[in-house]
């Protein structure tokens, strides 16, 4: 080769990595979004995962795989409960793509099938325990709920979930409705589960999801009362930067049948301003 194509493939090659850096770091740059950005958070409810027959809350490990990598491909970023509270809370830095996975009820199958999906496509998770389902060995794990095999996590699986890099949230004490229940009920309900998670997990949960989505402005204050810093619904679409209620966040719920791609192509596009 001669000198001067051997120095124009070099130059070449040095624009196409520095192009290449630039693109990343604008791909994965954690900003301040300006006053005149639309910016929102997708917050992914999803149940059971079980292989077989999909239904509106039960979803494939092989469907799971998709929806992760299809955020992957799109280029979202996972954020904790601790950097979505400091984006909704004090205006703190976010990924140009936010998104975060979250599990309600704490099943057995979920550490099971969705556990090392997670873990391959670098997508930690938050899992909302229904602390007073969970039990310890050798006692027989708690069967509740509806649906096939449902089988309760207990106490040493929550705990490596969290050793996993996965986050523990709150899905309160007895999976009951919230909004129907005496005051010191909910107390009694979000005091105890907090309580639990703290002394097992070593971290005080900062989010308490409702179960089954059913709050109320009593409930909500109680949440507040409690500790917990923020509270999800069970759906009702991605968080809009700017939300008033922290405790009334909504999500994206998945049902198990559907395409994770167009769940996921039918979010709002960010604008960063
Ligand atoms: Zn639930």
């Amino acid at each position: 080769m001669k000198p001067a194509a051997r120095f124009l493939l070099a130059a070449g090659i040095t624009l196409l990595a520095l192009a290449g850096a630039g693109y990343w770091r604008w791909r994965v740059a954690w900003r301040v979004p300006g006053p005149d950005s639309r910016v929102s958070i997708p917050v992914f409810v999803l149940h059971r995962v079980l292989p077989g027959e999909a239904t509106e809350y039960i979803i494939s490990p092989d469907r799971l795989k998709k929806l992760v990598r299809e955020l992957n491909r799109r280029g979202f970023t996972p954020v904790s409960l601790g950097q979505l509270h400091a984006a909704l809370h004090d205006r703190g830095p976010l990924p140009r793509k936010p998104a975060m996975i979250t599990f309600d009820d704490a099943y057995l199958d979920m550490y099971v099938h969705a556990l090392p999906v997670l873990r391959k496509h670098g997508w930690p998770a938050v899992f909302f325990a229904p602390t007073g389902k969970m039990s310890d060995p050798p006692a027989e794990r708690v069967v509740w709920g509806d649906g096939p095999d449902p089988r309760a996590m207990q106490w040493p699986e929550l705990i490596a979930l969290k050793e996993a890099g996965m986050e523990i949230g709150s899905h309160a004490w007895t999976h009951i409705n919230l909004a129907k229940a005496l005051p010191e009920t909910v107390n009694a309900e979000l005091e105890t589960s907090r309580r639990e998670i703290a002394e097992r997990i070593g971290v005080a949960p900062m989010a308490l999801a409702y179960p089954g989505g059913r709050h109320s402005r009593e409930v909500r204050r109680a949440a507040a009362e409690a500790g917990y810093r923020l509270g999800f619904l069970s759906g009702g679409g991605p968080i809009p930067l700017g939300v008033e209620d922290l405790y009334a966040l909504p999500r994206v719920h998945v049902p198990g049948y559907a395409d994770p791609a167009a769940i996921v192509s039918a979010l709002p596009e960010n604008v960063w301003r």
